[in-house]
């Protein structure tokens, strides 16, 4: 239900408790206006640049499809939590906390994980009073990773109880301990050889493909131009199951034109930072894709 326009009056008012008496939304209070028309309007104004700065908005980046294509493969195919994917920044500018509504709201997740969480074993009293002794002694300065396997406990529950015996370690003892860098290592190789191995066999699969698709083009009259890929050598043919298409709008006209790389290639080089700096963000393959006349 749309609701009746904004006065010069209620503008100004509302302009006057943001900028010169910088409350927060809670506090703002137009006669005739709600909450949600408060902060549409608050927006307008803030686009519009009339706020001066003093409202700077929340920034709200839209999950895109191919980000939302590798959580799903992040979480089903590998099982990584939302922890260790923001820890990896495997999905560049999403936090764990984003990262993890959205595999709420998607359904994703390891459902291992979420029993054992359920299940969560509880101590019983003699055992408790063991365990946090042990906590004060001996198991004082160890890092909790360490003592929740020793324990069979998450990592979560040791770190819950030092804070509630006041003895949680210090970010630095926490995070430098070797055992968390180890860990993290490991992961981190893990991650790269499981994925180098399941990308090795995608390229073996799809290069089988094409040579089968190949020899059928070849006994065709009508076959398209044979291309060769300017990377691998191989020759294919110029057309779209083995040259990315690309279209580029410059003011003498739109150009159409095959990469020069083949897709596997093209595939090949786009993946490089994946396992040299673990991270998946959009990358700039122009130069792979220079475009080349023809079609
Ligand atoms: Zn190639």
């Amino acid at each position: 239900m749309p609701g009746s326009r904004w006065t010069k009056p209620q503008i100004e008012s509302l302009v006057d408790q943001i900028v010169h008496l910088s409350k927060p939304l809670p506090e703002i209070a137009i006669p005739g206006k709600t909450r949600a028309a408060i902060n549409n309007q608050r927006k307008r104004l803030q686009r519009a640049g009339v706020l001066n700065g003093s409202f700077a908005g929340r920034e709200v980046k839209p999950w895109t499809y191919p980000e939302l294509k590798r959580l799903t493969a992040f979480t089903q195919e590998y099982g990584f939590s939302a922890s260790f994917i923001a820890q990896m920044s495997l999905l560049p500018g999403r936090t764990k906390d984003s990262i993890s509504k959205m595999m709420g709201r998607h359904g994703l997740g390891n459902p291992a994980i979420k029993e054992r969480a359920r299940q969560a074993c509880r101590f019983d009293p003699r055992r408790r009073e063991e365990f946090q002794r042990f906590l004060l002694t001996e198991g004082r300065l160890l890092p909790s990773m360490a003592i929740a396997r020793q324990w069979g406990l998450a990592q979560k529950t040791v770190t819950a109880y030092r804070r509630r015996l006041g003895i949680q370690l210090s970010w630095r003892e926490a995070r430098s301990s070797d055992d968390f860098k180890r860990q993290q290592r490991k992961r981190a190789a893990a991650f790269v050889a499981h994925t180098r191995e399941r990308w090795k066999q995608w390229r073996d699969r799809k290069k089988l493909l094409w040579e089968k698709l190949r020899q059928q083009l070849a006994q065709r009259p009508d076959r398209p131009p044979a291309r060769v890929c300017q990377a691998c050598g191989e020759q294919w043919y110029a057309a779209r199951e083995f040259f990315h298409v690309r279209t580029r709008r410059s003011p003498a006209g739109v150009k159409i034109g095959y990469c020069r790389v083949c897709r596997l290639c093209r595939a090949e080089r786009r993946r490089k930072p994946v396992s040299a700096a673990g991270a998946c963000g959009s990358r700039n393959d122009t130069a792979t894709c220079a475009i080349a006349a023809g079609g």
